[in-house]
């Protein structure tokens, strides 16, 4: 089953939520939101995939479970229960230029409009896109490389702390051609600060996927790839110690391993 489950902070659980003859709405509490959860299966058995973010606190947490979305099923919201097992990641200590750690006023006013623009975009919550065939959420590696197991590290850059690594780094060299993990639609494509240029794609049901520091895109937002279709190419841009692929996976609004979504 994918992805595997791994119920820590940045993993992920599969909730099974028995039958139905329509398919569940579930949302779960992300900060102040209830976001949306991804439900897979059919009406013999529908599971939830919760992305649970890095931030997560160890200890028990819940899903609220409403019959469907269709209008006219009644029936009462219910709670899942699961526990989330603490994990603690380690600290990470990186060199870069130092524009890109203390950012200067204009930096910095381009990084916060960037994070907002970031955020609509990480609030897409679509159907599955045609031919996706949702149980099988195996993910094809998007590019061949040495993959890191970076994924959590607490970073510190020049000395400052910072956000923890959110994604996976693939090494590659600029100009490796990166491939849709799974059948998607192209949702953002940009020159980010730190994420240098970047390509979102949308899954279905808040199932995305991030592909930075790119040094071509060659997709516009709308267009629709098969699995394994090429889109981008490997580069250095953004905040980069060097070329390589960094992936990011996200479900419910938060980031999560990309390695349970991959064969080892
Ligand atoms: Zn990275």
């Amino acid at each position: 089953m994918w992805p595997q489950a791994l119920q820590v902070p940045g993993g992920v659980a599969r909730l099974s939520l028995g039958p139905a003859a329509m398919r569940p709405v579930v949302q779960v509490r992300q900060g102040d939101a209830d976001v949306q959860v991804l439900v897979t299966g059919d009406a013999i058995e529908w599971t939830a995939v919760v992305g649970i973010a890095l931030v997560a606190v160890p200890g028990d947490a819940h899903v609220t479970v409403q019959p469907s979305a269709a209008v006219g099923a009644g029936g009462a919201a219910r709670t899942v229960p699961f526990s989330i097992a603490a994990k603690r990641y380690a600290e990470q200590q990186l060199k870069v230029s130092p524009r890109t750690v203390d950012l200067s006023p204009e930096d910095q006013a381009r990084y916060e409009r960037e994070r907002d623009h970031q955020a609509v975009v990480m609030a897409t919550f679509s159907e599955q896109p045609a031919g996706v065939a949702l149980p099988s959420l195996q993910m094809r590696v998007p590019v061949p490389g040495r993959r890191s197991s970076s994924f959590g590290l607490r970073r510190v850059f020049n000395g400052q702390p910072r956000n923890p690594h959110s994604g996976m780094d693939i090494a590659a060299a600029t100009g490796t051609t990166v491939v849709a993990p799974l059948p998607a639609r192209v949702i953002d494509v940009g020159d980010y600060f730190f994420n240098g240029g970047t390509v979102w794609l949308d899954h279905g049901q808040g199932l995305l996927s991030m592909y930075c520091h790119l040094s071509r895109m060659d997709v516009q937002v709308g267009d629709v790839l098969q699995t394994g279709d090429a889109f981008c190419k490997v580069g250095a841009t953004g905040r980069v110690t060097g070329p390589h692929l960094h992936w990011g996976v996200m479900l419910n609004r938060t980031m999560v391993d990309p390695a349970l979504f991959v064969p080892a």
